[in-house]
């Protein structure tokens, strides 16, 4: 009988606690979802669908968290969304920067819930690292967010408010105001070229990619990541290109196809092991869907070529899963599936009471070459921002690891005051 809780725990997400002040967040929401709730408002519904125009622009595209910015809306209908609706950002608990200038934010949702995002600068790209759920109820084995239990999915809005939050931060907003254009008292807006006034000046970006990759198993949350990404994706709004967006999955098998077709990002798959056996212990989601399954799955993936190889994730664990033997099996697998692929190697990350340790620099040099003579990419990913703990798979809030540090604490005074 499979234990519950460990393969495959269709989560039950705990429900979003409402805004106290009965307001709604239009972050997360589509340009269709923000007509839909300015019409449940009170407007009209060619009013409603000219507002959700200029709202969204100025939400997704210019940052804006405050009504009285949108200069081409009305002065006297800013109070009146105001009143109704608020613009959110993730609470920013603690931010850290490690000295290799990756940053990690532990944030929290509005109803008090913590989970982490963090932000990989390099020469040619700022990567985005974005959490999908509270916690995880997958249980990798070398996963310390597998170690926390799941709290809840985040809803689109927390997911998209990452993004939004990281844009404030790098000050990665368009500069220049609207100002010039006028303010619209009419509801003729034009939605020609708003952008083309003088002092307008988007921008380089820092933040150029995004990967489904922080907390949680973004296929387990399907639906709220799918509608996020969409928002990420819109042209008008935050315009980041699908291709440089990055789904990883530990192998939800019977999301992967829907993932293809209705957010059609690129796919990483967590593969870290060849044969059942050892998959079965480190990646227990194993047990209900298998390497073969996964495979199939992956030849399947729709958008999958060469040009759009899909990634496998392997992390090198010490006398586990970095035999020569493992890394020729890799090769014939991935062959006779014939998958466009890559594999990214990642150093496992030791985190406290892990079970495992990292293969050797000279194992996995050579579990690298093996992969790479055979025509296969296998760079080994330089582990980042270790020292405040950001690196892969070390993501757990703080506040949990207080409380267990708490824990021990009192469970030592407890041993002392027994003598
Ligand atoms: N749940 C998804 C995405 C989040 S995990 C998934 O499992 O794919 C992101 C990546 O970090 C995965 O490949 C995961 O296996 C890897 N990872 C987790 N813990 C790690 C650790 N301690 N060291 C190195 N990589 C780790
Ligand atoms: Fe969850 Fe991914 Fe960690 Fe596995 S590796 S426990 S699926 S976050």
């Amino acid at each position: 009988m499979p234990i519950p809780g460990l393969i495959d725990p269709v989560p039950v997400p705990r429900e979003v606690t409402p805004r106290a002040d009965g307001r709604v967040d239009l972050i997360g929401l589509s340009r269709k979802q923000i007509t839909a709730v300015l019409e449940q408002a009170g407007l009209d519904a060619k009013a409603a669908k000219l507002r959700a125009k200029q709202v969204f622009h100025w939400l997704y595209h210019r940052g804006v968290t405050d009504f009285e910015a949108m200069t081409d809306i009305a002065k006297t209908m800013r109070p009146w969304l105001a009143a109704r609706f608020v613009i959110g950002r993730p609470d920013v608990v603690e931010a850290q920067v490690s000295n290799d200038g990756t940053r990690k934010w532990l944030l929290r949702t509005a109803d008090n819930h913590d989970f982490e995002m963090v932000f990989i600068p390099d020469a040619t790209r700022g990567t985005l690292c974005v959490s999908s759920q509270v916690g995880c109820t997958l249980n990798c084995r070398f996963c310390h967010t597998g170690t926390m239990r799941l709290v809840r999915n985040l809803t689109p809005g927390e997911i998209v408010g990452q993004v939004m939050l990281a844009r404030d931060v790098l000050g990665e907003w368009p500069r220049g105001s609207m100002a010039s254009l006028g303010s619209d008292d009419s509801l003729d807006f034009d939605d020609g070229d708003e952008d083309e006034g003088a002092d307008y000046t988007p921008d380089g970006r820092l933040l150029t990619n995004i990967v489904m990759m922080g907390m949680g198993e973004p296929l387990y949350n399907f639906d709220h990541v799918r509608d996020a990404l969409k928002v990420v994706m819109d042209g008008d709004g935050l315009a980041l290109s699908k291709r440089r967006i990055t789904l990883s999955t530990s192998g939800v098998v019977p999301m992967m196809a829907r993932a293809g077709e209705e957010i059609g990002v690129n796919l990483a798959v967590s593969l870290h092991a060849v044969t059942k056996e050892v998959r079965d212990e480190i990646v227990p989601i194993n047990r209900k869907y298998g390497i073969e399954e996964l495979l199939q799955a992956c030849a399947d993936y729709p958008g999958a070529s060469n040009a759009r190889r899909i990634t496998f994730e392997y992390v090198m664990l010490k006398d586990k899963n970095d035999r020569d033997s493992d890394a020729h099996e890799l090769v014939r697998l991935i062959k006779q599936y014939g998958l466009p692929a890559k594999v990214n190697l990642i150093p496992f990350n030791p985190w406290p009471g892990a079970p495992y340790e990292c293969s050797t620099p000279e194992r996995i040099k050579r579990f690298a070459g093996i992969v790479f003579d055979a025509g296969i990419s296998a760079p080994v990913r330089t582990p980042r921002g270790r020292d405040i703990d950001a690196a892969c798979g070390q993501l757990k809030t703080a506040a949990e690891r207080k409380s267990r540090a708490e824990l021990d604490r009192l469970l030592e005074e407890k041993q002392a005051a027994l003598g």
